[in-house]
């Protein structure tokens, strides 16, 4: 298996001082990437900026000057949460133009299948605002990118990252040619996520959402993995799987708390892998969204690596969770989704 990986320094130049989304994630992946050698068997691939016609294929013109405009201004903070940097703007247009390549080379079957080691993340990101440590939407951009260049129907996007992905959904919410499908904490940031969002018009049913209370872990997402997104996916029968990859659902993050292991991981990405060589060729794109425990971002990002070149090996060096959390059944949530998306 031909693996790429999309990466440059450019990425820790979106200086975010000691916010939790910090250029030490990228470094920490790059090491150990470094260290095991797993990095010498995959394929680089070059990143370039994305254009503002390109942005604008996600976000509203004026979103776009704003952004650029607060980096030459030295940067600060857009939000509560986001905060920006003089080289935030450069760093996050590489990110959606280093996805882009990333899918030009999975697309043009220059590699089976490739991962975005990109910042700053993109998921919260919606037209008009910044959100959640993200700018410009990158997986949004990269799907409308192929959609376009290579006139595909039909992208499935799948999100696990521990937070709802409101950018994404808004960027696809009336457009059937995109199901998006996301696992997340809930009620959490940033407040959307429900059951009940799934779509409008002739979109109804294109967005799936599996909202999770605190405390799941690996065999709650297995479940939903098997029992919705695959069924799910092969009834949509996508022509690109594309891989909103949030590593803040393993059980050591800090931010939530949610309990997934690096092995669980490793099984989330064989489901995934599977599926896209079942229904597309095997096209498969993943790139990085949140994670904020340095060893356990580093070595799921490797797992999924080691997954993506056909490894059966999966190192976990921190196991699984030690929590004890009493959580209710994921019986009644998974009919209910069942129930509200016509999923046999
Ligand atoms: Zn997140």
């Amino acid at each position: 298996m031909k693996v790429g990986y999309v990466y440059d320094p450019i990425y820790l130049k979106h200086d975010t001082g000691e916010h939790v989304e910090s250029s030490k994630r990228l470094e920490a992946i790059i090491s150990i990437l470094e260290q095991t050698k797993l990095k010498q068997q995959l394929t680089p691939i070059k990143p370039r900026t994305a254009t503002v016609e390109e942005l604008s294929m996600v976000h509203d013109k004026h979103y776009i000057a704003h952004i650029q405009d607060a980096a030459q201004r030295g940067g600060g903070w857009l939000d509560a949460d986001t905060v920006m940097s003089p080289d935030s703007y450069q760093a996050a247009i590489y990110a959606a133009g280093g996805l882009i390549k990333a899918t030009e080379a999975v697309m043009d079957g220059e590699v089976d299948s490739a991962f975005g080691l990109v910042r700053p993340p993109g998921h919260h990101a919606t037209s008009q605002r910044a959100m959640g440590f993200c700018l410009f939407n990158n997986v949004a951009i990269a799907a409308k990118y192929a959609m376009a260049k290579y006139e595909l129907d039909r992208v499935l996007i799948i999100d696990f990252d521990v937070h709802h992905g409101n950018g994404t959904q808004a960027a696809f919410y009336d457009n059937p040619q995109v199901l998006y499908a996301s696992t997340h904490q809930y009620p959490f940031y940033p407040g959307t996520g429900d059951i009940d969002e799934t779509g409008t018009g002739a979109a109804k049913g294109t967005t799936i959402n599996i909202p999770f209370p605190g405390g799941y872990g690996d065999a709650e997402y297995l479940s939903v993995f098997e029992q919705i997104i695959v069924p799910a996916a092969r009834r949509f029968n996508p022509h690109l799987i594309l891989v909103s990859a949030g590593y803040d659902t393993h059980w050591a993050d800090p931010l939530a708390m949610m309990q997934l292991s690096v092995t669980g991981f490793a099984q989330i990405a064989r489901i995934i892998k599977g599926l896209a060589e079942e229904l597309c060729s095997g096209r498969l794109v993943f790139t990085l969204e949140g994670g904020y425990n340095l060893i356990a971002l580093a070595a799921s990002v490797k797992a999924t690596f080691d997954v993506l070149l056909g490894s059966a090996n999966i190192d976990d060096p921190l196991g699984p969770s030690p929590h004890r959390f009493t959580t209710p059944s994921i019986a009644p949530l998974i009919k209910a989704i069942k129930e509200i998306h016509n999923l046999a």
